[in-house]
């Protein structure tokens, strides 16, 4: 596998490797790799001849008081497992390369970001789109992969491909979960062990408004307060939002029907943590991927 630290060595890579007609699949990453990216790492490898993985902590897309300095960076252990992984080259520039001038040019979405975490950490999409929009523009993926852990970021991805005519088709990773529900995150790691049991309590809620759902109820209120509920009872006090959307479009739904995200938000101590699950609501309750 082949390291780059910065564009235009990864550039001249590009030009030598890639062969005309070949598909080159992309999965942006933070580091700090775990399951979670391999399950989209396997997928792009499925996608594509050439596989790129990046990784880069972006700090644009980190509100003052986050984690960004605290966040882990192992990169000699993430080269590592992504050699192990079959990647073909990794991306993994540093602050200054990818932010060299001052940035004063923005990708916005403007769809989409107003619900969920885009109320929450104001200028963190604009921060995602910016480096995505980046990233595209230095890697040139005809394929990447996100994971529906982040579902509302996967969908703004979708949208700023679409809308800002970008040759790449974004494809979807599920989620991947620890054996008590628990959906593998980066941020996990900072969860102390009286803690972690808790944070199981996550995935426990989600599956109780499902079966809410699947008992018959169709009622957006009566499902959160479900969830709400099912939270507190795993001793999860800091909920910062639970919410039913239109999985499409983030719109609200009520009653519930069709395609609809069902997503959370919550602070276990110190270390918030989301995840949501996609259902199809008919006549029936079934699970299903985001896209
Ligand atoms: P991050 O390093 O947190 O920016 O994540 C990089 C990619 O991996 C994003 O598209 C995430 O949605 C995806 N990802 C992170 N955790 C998981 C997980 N548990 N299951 C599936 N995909 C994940």
């Amino acid at each position: 596998m082949k390291s780059f630290a910065t564009a235009a060595e990864f550039k001249r890579y590009r030009v030598d490797e890639k062969q005309p007609g070949s598909t080159l699949a992309f999965v942006p990453t933070m580091g700090a790799l775990h399951t979670g990216h391999k399950s989209c790492i396997d997928i792009a490898r499925g996608e594509g001849d050439l596989l790129v993985v990046s990784l880069f902590v972006n700090p644009t897309q980190f509100g003052p008081s986050e984690d960004f300095d605290a966040y882990p960076r192992p990169l000699e252990r993430d080269i590592a497992l992504l050699t192990q992984w079959g990647c073909d080259a990794v991306f993994a520039p540093s602050v200054t390369e990818m932010y060299e001038r001052a940035q004063s040019v923005w990708v916005d979405v403007e769809a989409l970001t107003g619900c969920l975490c885009g109320l929450n950490r104001p200028g963190h999409f604009r921060g995602v789109a910016t480096v995505v929009t980046k990233l595209f523009n230095i890697v040139e993926p005809d394929v990447a992969v996100f994971g529906q852990k982040d579902a509302q970021q996967a969908l703004i991805i979708r949208e700023l491909a679409r809308q800002l005519n970008m040759p790449v088709s974004i494809k979807l990773s599920p989620i991947v979960r620890e054996a008590d529900g628990l959906a593998i995150s980066s941020r996990n790691q900072y969860l102390s062990g009286a803690e972690r049991p808790a944070a199981a309590g996550l995935y426990r809620s989600l599956e109780c408004g499902r079966d809410l759902l699947k008992s018959g109820e169709r009622s957006r209120q009566a499902v959160v307060h479900s969830v709400r509920r099912s939270l507190t009872g795993s001793g999860i006090q800091d909920v910062e939002y639970v919410e039913l959307l239109h999985a499409d479009d983030l719109s609200a739904v009520d009653p519930v029907a069709g395609r609809v995200l069902l997503a959370v938000a919550a602070r276990i101590g110190a270390t918030r943590l989301i995840d949501n699950m996609v259902l199809e609501v008919g006549a029936e309750v079934r699970e299903r991927l985001l896209f």
